[in-house]
């Protein structure tokens, strides 16, 4: 027990989500760990516990599943103790959109997009309440990129960052921190679920890298944090662009470019 927030872990289990942990325990902080594999959250608090001496809970957890789902946010709502929420667990499948299956593609959304928003949904209004609380989002670069090939999959991601970024409007003079982390390729095992062998990939980064990357982008309370992209000018100057857009959006007349139909 410290005095620090405990962290809420999803997908905690193996990749981004127990470096996340481990890195939150050497901090001081008490865990909960969720994720499906309860011999592996056990393995890992475990050595946790040992190592760091912090509090480890080890929550096993199907957040594709509506019980278990709601068993976590009522953990969130009701658990004073747990000021950041990792959102985290996530995951990718194979092949392109014509050959993916509806039942696969309803089972990623569930997972990458409503759990995310419906674990953030539960946290928030306490976090607000208290005046303070972070939700460390998990998404991806491909998310930026239709041109990866992985559209149902980027897309889940691309929502992870709007939501992310309408949190921070909505939230922020509450207290309520929120970071959407954006890794590209991470050497972990959502590889293996999408049939692809992570050697054969060129840049790829070190897990440990990219949480600790992340990690320096928490401490600086950004809120888009993404570890390869060399210059940061070039994510404000994207931002930028949209921004530059908006005043325009509210016209009582469509442009005058579709006003005929030549
Ligand atoms: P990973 O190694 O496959 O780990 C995914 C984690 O999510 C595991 O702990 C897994 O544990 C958990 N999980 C999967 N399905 C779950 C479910 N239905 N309910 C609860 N937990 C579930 O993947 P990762 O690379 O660490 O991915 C973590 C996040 O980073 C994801 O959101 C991913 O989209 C994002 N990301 C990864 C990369 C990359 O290249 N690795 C790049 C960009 C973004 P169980 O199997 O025990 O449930």
């Amino acid at each position: 027990m410290t005095n620090k927030p405990s962290v809420l872990v999803t997908g905690a289990s193996t990749g981004i989500g127990a470096v996340y942990a481990e890195r939150f325990a050497r901090r001081g902080h008490d865990l909960v760990l969720v994720a499906r594999n309860a011999e592996r959250l056990e393995t890992l608090a475990t050595q946790l516990r040992s190592e760091t001496g912090v509090d480890v809970d080890v929550v096993p957890a199907d957040l594709t599943d509506a019980q278990d789902l709601s068993r976590i946010e009522k953990r969130l709502r009701e658990d004073a103790r747990i000021g950041v929420l990792v959102n985290n667990a996530g995951t990718s499948i194979p092949r392109g959109f014509l050959e993916q299956d509806g039942d696969d593609i309803s089972r990623l959304i569930a997972l990458n997009v409503t759990a995310v928003t419906r674990l953030a949904h539960a946290a928030a209004p306490r976090f607000a309440r208290s005046g303070e609380g972070v939700i460390i989002n998990v998404a991806s670069v491909v998310g930026l990129a239709p041109e990866m090939g992985a559209t149902v999959y980027g897309a889940t991601k691309a929502f992870v960052l709007f939501l992310s970024q309408g949190l921070n409007i909505e939230l922020a003079s509450n207290g309520v921190y929120i970071q959407a982390v954006l890794p590209a390729a991470t050497r972990t095992e959502i590889w293996d679920h999408v049939g692809v062998d992570v050697n054969t990939l060129a840049g790829v980064m070190e897990v440990g890298d990219l949480v600790d990357a992340a990690l320096v982008g928490y401490d600086r309370r950004e809120q888009v944090t993404i570890p390869p992209l060399p210059d940061a000018a070039q994510w404000a100057s994207l931002d930028a662009a949209r921004q530059a857009m908006l005043p325009n959006f509210a016209q009582s007349e469509p442009a005058r470019r579709y006003r005929s139909a030549a």
